[in-house]
């Protein structure tokens, strides 16, 4: 059976209990995982201190020339990360390997190039010569979810080393495989060491105090708004600073004047890839009343193409829940549904077959008030909405505490700067979906979360600026 260790001052280290690790397409246990505690935390903080006077003293074409290595050594191991991955979170094979480790070597290099490429403020002519350094934190902490582990785990990574920051890392217990892969290839291409350490691990046993230790400069979380709450909560009082990736509720706007027969595809993935297990899904579809049922027929029948299957067959499409609880949750929130009056139109129950599957559900009958409108559920799970106008899609789509993404679908140009102003949201695709360009500032507002990570956001949350002004005479 394998056994992920932790990666502490550049060694693998095992620790003293293990927990079980799930194969999410079999429900089985496939391996085990070490079970960090807070002594692993002060092991890898302590290493990752010692490292960083070396870090941060390197040229920032020194720190972007080990990005691109650790890149393109991933690169290279593709297919068994990939296969990782899959097996791990029971997301079809095509979905790892095709888009997300190929993101996760893009994220490496975006800023290995981001190292060299960023620069900082001058000011000058009212007051002196004021220039901004730009200076590295020290030691910072990203902790990371289950749902796309290495893509989102390289995410905060790749920038906190790239601004000449040492890190400590957890990636989620549920999925720990690619974590540890990562640290390996880091050690196999000789990354200075204790400059990434990476710590298994439960949140109350190891991501506490992990962001209560008082060497933790900043914290980099994605996750669940419940727990990033409870972060705030803890760094709030060491006056830390936390950029916090929450859940989404998000809304897909179908116009009847869009387009959307030719992009039923994308229609279909921005609801149910990975399961719908992606904060950025458009869980809430509200269409135009005008093409109301032609739009929910087409649908219905699209979302029976979504089948189960090998993960490694390329003709499957729907992968697992990543654990027992989120297919018990997921359930028991389709049962919810059903209670507040929603008419289930496709699914609603396990697939027969082992493992945790769910068969893409499409709901509708419900209105915004409906808790299954409100709140997360991060399934294959969809409701629908019908609305008049665009002032009636605009308050529903707004109607919800969260604000990660919203799409249009929309052929009125006008319309779609109108409305891309008006959502409230931190991202906003038009005629698209999941598009992304890494410069861009990536986050949510209200339950969705604070701050922002991408481009020279990341850059500049994991730097500290200090202004420097020189009298001139
Ligand atoms: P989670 O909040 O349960 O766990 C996330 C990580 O935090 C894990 O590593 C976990 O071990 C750790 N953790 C748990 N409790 C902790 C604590 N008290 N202190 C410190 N760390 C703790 O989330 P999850 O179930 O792994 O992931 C699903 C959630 O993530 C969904 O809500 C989803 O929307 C969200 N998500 C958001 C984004 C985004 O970019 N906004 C991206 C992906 C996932």
């Amino acid at each position: 059976m394998d056994r992920f260790g932790h990666f502490i001052e550049g060694e693998p280290r095992t620790g003293s209990a293990w927990r079980p690790v799930f194969e999410p397409a079999s429900g089985e246990v496939y391996a085990e995982v070490a079970e960090g505690s807070e002594s692993d935390v002060l092991l890898a903080v302590q290493a990752a201190e010692n490292a960083f006077p070396l870090w941060s003293g390197l040229t920032t074409s020194e720190r972007s020339r080990w990005l691109e290595k650790l890149a393109d050594a991933l690169e290279q191991r593709r297919d068994a990360f990939a296969a990782a991955e899959s097996r791990d979170t029971g997301k079809p094979l095509a979905l790892a390997r095709d888009i997300e480790i190929p993101r996760a070597v893009a994220n490496l290099r975006f800023f290995a190039h981001a190292a060299t490429q960023f620069a900082s403020e001058s000011h000058h002519g009212e007051a002196g010569l004021n220039y901004t350094l730009r200076q590295p934190l020290g030691v910072v902490a990203a902790i990371s979810p289950w749902n796309l582990p290495l893509y989102l785990f390289t995410w905060k990574i790749a920038p906190a080393l790239a601004a000449g920051n040492t890190v400590v890392a957890k990636p989620s217990e549920i999925t720990p495989a690619t974590a540890t892969m990562l640290g390996e290839l880091a050690a196999e291409v000789g990354l200075p060491r204790s400059v990434l350490n990476i710590v298994h691990g439960t949140g109350p046993a190891v991501g506490e105090p992990l962001v209560l230790h008082p060497a933790i400069k900043a914290v980099s979380f994605t996750g669940s708004t419940a727990v990033g709450r409870r972060i705030a909560g803890l760094a709030g009082p060491q006056l830390k600073k936390v950029s916090l990736e929450l859940g989404g509720k998000n809304a897909t706007l179908v116009f009847a004047n869009s387009d959307w027969r030719a992009h039923l595809d994308t229609l279909l993935r921005s609801a149910f890839q990975n399961a719908g297990q992606i904060c950025l899904c458009g869980s809430r579809l509200l269409v135009q009343q005008a093409i109301y049922d032609e739009f929910r027929d087409a649908l219905l029948e699209r979302v029976r193409d979504l089948k189960a299957g090998p993960l490694d067959d390329p003709a499957t499409r729907l992968g697992a829940m990543v654990s027992q609880a989120q297919f018990d949750k997921v359930l028991a929130c389709i049962q919810r549904a059903r209670l507040e009056g929603g008419r289930v139109l496709a699914g609603g129950q396990p697939l027969e077959r082992p493992g945790w599957y769910i068969a893409p559900t499409v709901i509708d009958g419900l209105g915004p008030e409906a808790t299954t409108n409100r709140e997360e559920i991060f399934g294959p799970v969809v409701t629908l909405q019908s609305f008049e106008d665009e002032a009636h899609a605009l308050a529903l789509a707004n109607a919800s505490d969260y604000g990660l993404a919203a799409t249009v679908w929309t052929r009125d140009l006008d319309r779609a700067h109108r409305l891309a102003a008006r959502l409230r949201a931190g991202i906003v695709w038009i005629n698209t979906w999941m598009t992304r360009d890494l410069r861009t500032p990536f986050g949510g507002t209200g339950s969705s979360g604070l701050g922002r990570e991408g481009g020279l956001e990341a850059m500049r949350f994991f730097t500290e600026p200090k202004n420097v002004c020189v009298a001139l005479r």
